[in-house]
């Protein structure tokens, strides 16, 4: 990943000039952290366009905070719909839902003598929350593309769908807000940025210490460790001896503990974790 600023600038004209041609917008949004992958700008970029909030990843957030981003998005007459990309679950929601919205739309073509006209679509999103499983997840196996035919691949590839949907076959990659520190670590802690971006050593132990805040009793159990009223550091120690992550001569061997824990909340060995609720707004 380029974070740089030209790279920005440049896809985000990419994103505004593909959705002149689509109907509808499917914004993408990690449901662990649904306001840390949310991109600042989408809302002035996708204007008055029918959207529809995806929250993705619902297996590895909780089942609670689910519940209530769905109720937040409610009240703000957003549709938003839970989806398991990688399992393919929630994605025929999407599509009805597309429908039910855009039919207004169909039936003033039809009263103008303008008949099956798809309805287009595009997901759009910042890196890792999903977009490309849930492209394929939607395109299924029954998938066709259309406007293939050699000779003539110049333009966009669109993927039919079922319902006389179409969904353009490559993402709308989108940039998370960077200057707010807690908006990295979320990124970091579910593996949006890479791990460079912050030793492993301190992530983990900032994802301990996050934790210890939410969700004390999944890491409790876990890791068969103390996790109340103590120093983050001392939890991980703990969680290190546990799990064998020492050097010889007994130290404990950071990196490796670092990693496990990351690895085992991102996989949600340690429970279904989210990381933000509505409350936090
Ligand atoms: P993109 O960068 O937005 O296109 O994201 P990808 O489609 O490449 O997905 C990023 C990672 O998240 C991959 O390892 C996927 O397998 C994983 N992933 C995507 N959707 C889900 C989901 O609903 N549940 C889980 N557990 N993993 C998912």
């Amino acid at each position: 990943i380029n974070w740089f600023p030209g790279h920005m600038k440049k896809t985000k004209e990419l994103v505004k000039k593909n959705l002149k041609l689509v109907d509808v917008v499917f914004e993408l949004l990690d449901a662990r952290i649904p306001l840390s992958s949310k991109n600042p700008d989408i809302d002035v970029l996708v204007g008055n366009k029918p959207r529809i909030v995806v929250l993705n990843k619902q297996d590895l957030s909780s089942d609670e905070a689910n519940k209530q981003w769905i109720k937040y998005y409610e009240k703000k007459g957003i549709k938003a719909v839970l989806v398991d990309a990688a399992k393919g679950k929630g994605t025929e929601k999407i599509i009805s839902i597309t429908k039910d919205m855009i039919k207004n739309k169909m039936e003033r073509l039809k009263e103008k003598g303008i008949k099956n006209k798809p309805i287009r679509a595009m997901i759009v999103g910042v890196p890792n929350v999903g977009k490309s499983t849930l492209i394929n997840s939607l395109a299924g196996s029954k998938s066709a593309k259309t406007g293939n035919r050699p000779g003539v691949t110049k333009g966009k590839q669109w993927i039919k769908l079922r319902g006389n949907l179409e969904l353009l076959d490559t993402p709308g990659i989108l940039w998370p807000k960077f200057e707010d520190e807690k908006v990295g670590l979320n990124l970091a802690f579910t593996g949006a940025i890479k791990d460079e971006i912050i030793d492993v050593e301190t992530l983990a132990l900032r994802l301990v210490e996050k934790l210890q805040e939410i969700a004390p009793l999944p890491l409790k159990e876990r890791y068969s460790v103390e996790v109340e009223d103590r120093k983050p550091i001392d939890v991980l120690d703990d969680i290190a001896l546990k799990r064998g992550c020492i050097i010889k001569g007994g130290e404990i061997d950071y990196t490796r503990v670092a990693r496990l824990i990351l690895d085992e909340f991102r996989n949600g060995k340690i429970g279904s974790i989210t990381l933000e609720y509505p409350d936090n707004i």
